[in-house]
């Protein structure tokens, strides 16, 4: 039995879980450190990365996060969850810290008020055809040398890599009653592998 904790400091928590709920694994909803102990998958939902960024360090959970996922722990980020992990962000709010573990540039809010949110279908590494929905989304504006591309849109932007246990997709797979992404992702940690894997 594989138990996967959810960073659930704010933000589309329940969405995950209904999702994982449905996928037959153990969940833990994740708020203080002890709470990442002997934990098999990390998921990181949307929300709002100041907020995760804020309260993560009021609670001192923070460097704890950043020292699991550095570690290896397997993570699923999501949307503000990608940006939480990034090392560089455009558009941050003042004094706005990311765990910094993930070697990618992001800009935040980057479909502007014109194109808040949108649904789209995109091909995903190791989950295929998937339907998107983009919710005041970043875009990963760099991708670091050993970082992998596993989402674009049509033209050719970039909104999900995958780096060694670490896969961060910048819209929200959990928003739809498609479940091909985190269904791979758990028969991944299931049989042992860490990640996506290359072919669905
Ligand atoms: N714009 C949000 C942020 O900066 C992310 C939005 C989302 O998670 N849907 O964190």
């Amino acid at each position: 039995m594989v138990t996967v904790g959810i960073l659930a400091l704010q933000g589309g928590v329940a969405e995950h879980e209904r999702i994982l709920e449905r996928l037959g694994v153990a969940m833990r909803r994740v708020r203080r450190p002890a709470d990442l102990d002997g934990l098999d998958g990390l998921v990181l939902p949307g929300g709002e990365s100041t907020v995760f960024d804020k309260l993560a360090r009021a609670l001192g959970l923070a460097a704890p996060l950043r020292d699991v996922i550095a570690a290896g722990l397997p993570t699923l980020a999501t949307c503000a969850g990608l940006i939480y992990l990034a090392q560089e962000v455009e558009d941050a709010t003042e004094g706005q810290r990311t765990l910094g573990v993930l070697d990618i540039s992001v800009r935040r809010n980057a479909f502007g008020s014109q194109l808040d949110s949108f649904e789209t279908t995109l091909e995903v590494t190791g989950a295929g055809l998937v339907p998107a929905t983009f919710i005041r989304a970043p875009l990963v504006t760099r991708v670091g040398p050993g970082v992998d591309v596993v989402a674009r849109l049509a033209d050719g932007r970039v909104v999900g890599v995958r780096h060694g246990t670490v896969v961060a997709l910048a819209f929200h797979p959990e928003q739809t009653e498609d479940d091909s992404v985190h269904r791979a992702w758990v028969a991944a940690l299931r049989t042992g592998r860490t990640s996506l894997p290359d072919r669905p």
